[in-house]
């Protein structure tokens, strides 16, 4: 394997290992990798309100400095710029491993998924410290079950368009439950659902970013293939809220992390319509290869072992992301961006 001359970014003293399970008594010192992204920076927030030292290190593929500049001047928080394809040397008790180019239109060319998620559980290896996988629903595939539960093994096609995610992220799985039964790493697995919330990248081509993005430019909301395809949207602050008990609880998982409430992507379009616009109109375009048909996590894994469960629903999160976005798109056209 390659080496790098490793150089310590942090002087913390690792205590992993005494993690107190359930409610933390003390603050931590917390890697977040990918946390400029969407739901990085969400997670960061959370941390640093409460009390923890905070690393993050991303390469800016998909997040944005933005995200965490209200937190660049506190001595809790440090951001390296670092892409986790190569090697790194840090101290920390905790390790959320986010960084992957999450959306179809980013992850299509991207290692990240494999030899990221390697370094950071040789990372976690070698200073002890507990692993979080951020991994996804797309495990599963076009799903033959439905709705999926954690035992579902899933339906991908290995060498499709979308197969460096899926399946990528089916390898970081493996990766993660070897390094836990052969080398005694502590570790997490989430299954993260189509989540939505502020901060979403705003042409990344995830559906519910596309629609409320075009509402507000007046533009068509562009349906792919007949609409009839279902997902079930998670707001962020819920999926962070599952994230941070699946770290400090004693369950290692796979655990679906989701909101259970399915629509259709017409009917998202209608939610969009009741909320931006009621004259936005609908243009169908061809779908995707190899789009799940429908999609919804069982979670009652989540809800008996991590007591936790969504309880933001579609209708209220959703206008707190327009607000976002009318600012950033507003905004962006007052200094000439796109
Ligand atoms: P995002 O694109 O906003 O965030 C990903 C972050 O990782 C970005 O800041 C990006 O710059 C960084 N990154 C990418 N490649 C990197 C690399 N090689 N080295 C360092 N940093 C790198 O996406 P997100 O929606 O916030 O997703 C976060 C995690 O959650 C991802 O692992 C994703 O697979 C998972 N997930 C998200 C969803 C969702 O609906 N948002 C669904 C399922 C899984
Ligand atoms: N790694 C890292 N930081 C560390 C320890 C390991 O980035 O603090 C990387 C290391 O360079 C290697 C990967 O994690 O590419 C797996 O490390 P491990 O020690 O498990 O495997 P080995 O290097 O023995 O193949
Ligand atoms: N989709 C759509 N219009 C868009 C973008 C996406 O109808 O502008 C559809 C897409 O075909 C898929 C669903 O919305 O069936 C969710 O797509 P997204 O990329 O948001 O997430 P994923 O496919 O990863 O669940």
């Amino acid at each position: 394997p390659r080496r790098i001359a490793y150089e310590l970014h942090s002087g913390h003293v690792n205590t992993a290992g005494k993690i107190p399970l359930g409610l933390k008594s003390r603050s931590l010192s917390v890697l977040v990798t990918g946390g400029s992204g969407f739901v990085g920076s969400h997670l960061v927030d959370r941390l640093m309100a409460r009390g923890d030292s905070v690393i993050v290190v991303d390469n800016f593929f998909t997040g944005r400095k933005d995200n965490i500049l209200h937190h660049l001047r506190n001595p809790r928080f440090e951001l390296i710029r670092h892409d986790v394809v190569e090697p790194i040397l840090l101290e920390v008790d905790q390790i959320y491993h986010l960084a992957c180019p999450a959306s179809p239109v980013h992850y299509k060319y991207n290692p990240t998924n494999v030899v990221g998620t390697l370094n950071m559980l040789g990372l976690a290896k070698r200073i002890n410290a507990r692993f979080l996988l951020t991994s996804t629903s797309e495990v599963y595939g076009d799903p033959l079950v439905h709705p999926q539960p954690e035992t579902y093994w899933g339906n991908v096609n290995p060498i499709g368009v979308r197969s460096c995610y899926d399946e990528g992220k089916r390898v970081a799985e493996t990766l993660t439950m070897d390094y836990h039964r052969g080398l005694n790493t502590q570790v997490r697995i989430a299954r993260i659902f189509n989540t939505y919330g502020p901060r979403m990248c705003l042409d990344d081509g995830r559906v519910v970013s596309n629609f409320v993005a075009q509402a507000l430019r007046k533009e068509p909301m562009t349906v792919y293939g007949d609409g009839k395809q279902t997902r079930s949207f998670q707001y962020v602050s819920d999926l962070v809220e599952g994230l941070m008990r699946l770290m400090e609880g004693e369950h290692v998982g796979p655990f679906n992390l989701g909101n259970a409430i399915e629509f259709t992507m017409l009917q998202l379009a209608k939610v969009v319509q009741d909320t931006i616009d009621p004259n936005a109109k609908i243009e169908f375009r061809p779908n995707t290869e190899d789009d799940p048909h429908k999609r919804k996590p069982d979670i009652s894994r989540a809800k008996e072992l991590l007591g936790w469960q969504p309880v933001v629903p579609l209708q209220e999160g959703l206008p707190m992301m327009i607000s976002d976005f009318r600012q950033r798109i507003f905004s962006d056209q007052k200094e000439g961006g796109s």
